[in-house]
């Protein structure tokens, strides 16, 4: 259930309906936009007298919510959430990227991209060290080793870290090196995972599961805010089609889709989403077109190389275009980079 207060609402009146909805042992979010101050009580509506809601001071309106998901819809909370990651803000005005090789294989490997993307405004560097392989015989990732060796890269350039856990027994490891806690495709629906993650206080970039609906997608996010972590970040990285002349079918549909039923930002990697670098700046640019908050692109310093998703990396050099190419785009539809 919704509770819109009226736009000059004292602290008091807020305090008031906060309690009563306490009482009931139902929970409560406050969400205090510029405008006017929203809140949320989640649990059994049977339990609160609506009425005697409507009636306390202060109060404009009470609606029952009638998605499935509560706290991450925009009915909720009406303005857009910024992630503030150590000063690098999600879903704000300015556009955020998100780079580095798909895992993390040696020293060399992820400190010289990680320079090399800092150079061209990225603020954030991915790199797994954890990897959700389709073959038990593919390289799997450096674990513990290629957590320590980001956090390295992060100490020498000063960018945040986003890295994938994949289990819940890894959350607090992960948590100790990672700024941003990514959530993969194949975990979406990982319910324990998503609770796991739901109780620490970093932010978490959850992938979309390759046939996972919006609904599904956004019930995801509902399960880590429902324990208590608000900062969720939707990443869509294609879905499966009957299209086989890409890995993924980059739904580049869910974008506009999210903004209109979630306040929560929405990042778009095209580098999964296509399987093909060729295809990766094209649709980083309609990525912004359509109003992502930002990109995440896989970068490798020689993709024939790479123990893991070398098709779809891009040489230092073209990402480099990327981020220049993206530049026009941005400033058409109004964000700063
Ligand atoms: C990745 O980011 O390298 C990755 C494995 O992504 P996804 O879960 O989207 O496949
Ligand atoms: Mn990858």
């Amino acid at each position: 259930m919704i509770i819109v207060m009226k736009p000059r609402a004292t602290e008091k009146s807020i305090e008031r309906v906060v309690k009563k909805i306490e009482k009931t042992g139902m929970r409560v979010h406050v969400s205090k936009g510029t405008e006017r101050t929203i809140i949320g009580a989640i649990g059994d509506e049977r339990l609160l007298q609506q009425q005697q809601l409507r009636s306390t001071e202060g109060v404009e309106k009470v609606m029952s919510v009638l998605k499935p998901y509560r706290l991450a819809s925009r009915e909720f909370h009406p303005e857009n959430t910024i992630i503030d990651v150590g000063g690098v803000k999600i879903g704000g005005k300015k556009l955020v990227v998100m780079a580095g090789p798909c895992s993390v294989e040696n020293r060399k490997q992820i400190i010289t991209t990680a320079k090399l993307v800092k150079k061209t405004g990225v603020e954030i560097l991915r790199g797994g060290a954890f990897k959700p392989r389709t073959s038990p015989y593919d390289f799997q990732g450096l674990g513990e080793d290629g957590l320590k060796l980001l956090a390295e890269a992060r100490k020498l350039t000063g960018l945040k870290i986003v890295t994938e856990v994949m289990e819940t027994e890894d959350v607090a490891l992960v948590a100790r090196y990672a700024d941003i806690l990514q959530i993969g495709a194949r975990n979406m629906q990982n319910f324990k995972l998503l609770k796991a993650v739901g109780k620490i206080d970093k932010p978490i970039l959850l992938k979309r599961g390759m046939s996972a609906t919006l609904k599904e997608f956004l019930m995801s996010a509902e399960y880590i805010m429902s324990e208590g972590n608000h900062k969720v970040i939707l990443c869509e990285r294609g879905i499966r089609t009957f299209v086989e002349y890409t890995r993924n079918t980059l739904d580049l549909n869910i974008v506009p889709a999210i903004k209109k039923l979630s306040h929560l930002p929405v990042i778009v990697d095209p580098s999964h989403g296509t399987g093909e670098y060729e295809f990766v700046i094209p649709m980083s640019k309609a990525a912004i077109a359509c109003g992502a908050d930002g990109l995440m692109i896989e970068v490798h310093p020689n993709p024939e190389e790479a123990a893991s998703d070398g098709d779809q990396s891009l040489i230092p050099k073209r990402f480099e275009n990327l981020m220049r190419e993206i530049k026009p785009i941005a400033k058409a539809v109004k964000r700063d980079m």
